[in-house]
């Protein structure tokens, strides 16, 4: 079993890291607010997490955060004593997650950018889906660690794809949950009943993950937030990160992408107008009242 040094115990990071103790792992972790996890052992800072681990897991919130705990001076790579093999799962620019690589392997350690899909419930149950970047050998080495965390381990390329992967996804996501709330709300302004909308696009050519799984028309799919007041869940604020994300990665190749665009306005005016950390499917009530 290995030694691993776990970064960021916040929504997603402490039930990730509660399931690499309960695959039999060592643990010591860290986190910038007070944390503590039954069977752990808590470090005071990065320099002291490093010292004695093979492998550190990092689940931070966004690029700043994750330069500063890579390549800060009192970061890890300033304070590792010997080379180890970095799994880094937050979701952020593909950028930053190459220059996160790059700075590793001059020193002769292994990286994988690993973002994971299926929010804090997966996170909980050691479901999670990891779109791994990162070469052959290193996918082969991490992955048996990322099996104590997830069920579904896929391998997208080279450095940097598991978060290209991630962001083209979140994006697709952004877009296909406003169509389905336009769906319903046009249903619904129709005089159409909204379960009489669901059985039937469920089983036609509209059908999509944000319908038949994550259903913003409260009372059709249960546990889903729309039947919480839109308690996230997935909050807004977090599906607008992502499609910043994507905005940058689109200007980087000059790709076009006008209805991840428009997704992206309209969730930072769902933001700003009260929805920031509402679940993303929350946008139906928004989008109803324009
Ligand atoms: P979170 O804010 O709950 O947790 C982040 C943790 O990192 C916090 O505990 C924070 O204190 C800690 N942290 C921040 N800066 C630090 C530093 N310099 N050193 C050590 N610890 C530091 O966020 P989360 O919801 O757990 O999300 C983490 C990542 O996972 C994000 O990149 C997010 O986009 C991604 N993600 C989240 C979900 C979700 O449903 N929440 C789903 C998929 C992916």
């Amino acid at each position: 079993m290995a030694k691993i040094g776990f970064i960021g115990l916040g929504h997603m990071g402490a039930p990730m890291a509660a399931n690499l103790l309960k695959a039999g792992h060592s643990l010591t972790v860290f986190d910038v607010t007070p944390v503590s996890l039954a069977g752990a052992t808590v470090a005071a800072s990065l320099a002291e997490l490093v010292k004695n681990v093979d492998y550190v897991v990092s689940m931070l919130p966004a690029g700043a955060h994750v330069l500063e705990v890579y390549l800060g001076d009192d970061g890890l790579l300033a304070h590792a004593p010997k080379a180890l093999t970095y799994i880094e799962c937050s979701t952020i620019d593909v950028a930053t997650a190459k220059a996160i690589h790059a700075a590793i392997e001059q020193k002769g350690g292994v990286c994988v950018d690993a973002p994971v899909s299926g929010g804090t419930a997966s996170a909980a149950a050691g479901t999670l889906t990891f779109m791994v970047g990162g070469s052959d050998k290193a996918f082969a080495e991490v992955k048996p660690i990322l099996e104590g965390m997830g069920k579904k381990i896929f391998h997208a390329g080279n450095a940097g794809c598991g978060q290209m992967a991630k962001i083209c996804n979140n994006l697709l996501l952004g877009i296909s949950m406003i169509g389905v709330c336009e769906a319903f709300n046009l249903g619904k302004a129709l005089g159409l009943a909204p379960q009489a909308f669901f059985d039937i696009c469920k089983e036609a050519s509209g059908q999509c993950w944000s319908l038949t799984q994550y259903c913003p028309e409260p009372g059709i799919v249960p546990h889903t937030p729309a039947n919480h007041q839109y308690e996230p869940g997935f909050m807004a604020k977090m599906m607008l990160k992502d499609l910043n994300l994507a905005a940058g990665a689109a200007d980087s190749v000059e790709a076009a992408m006008p209805l991840g665009d428009k997704a992206r306005d309209l969730y930072q005016a769902f933001c700003d107008e009260g929805g920031l950390d509402k679940d993303f499917s929350g946008i139906i009530e928004w989008l109803q009242k324009q």
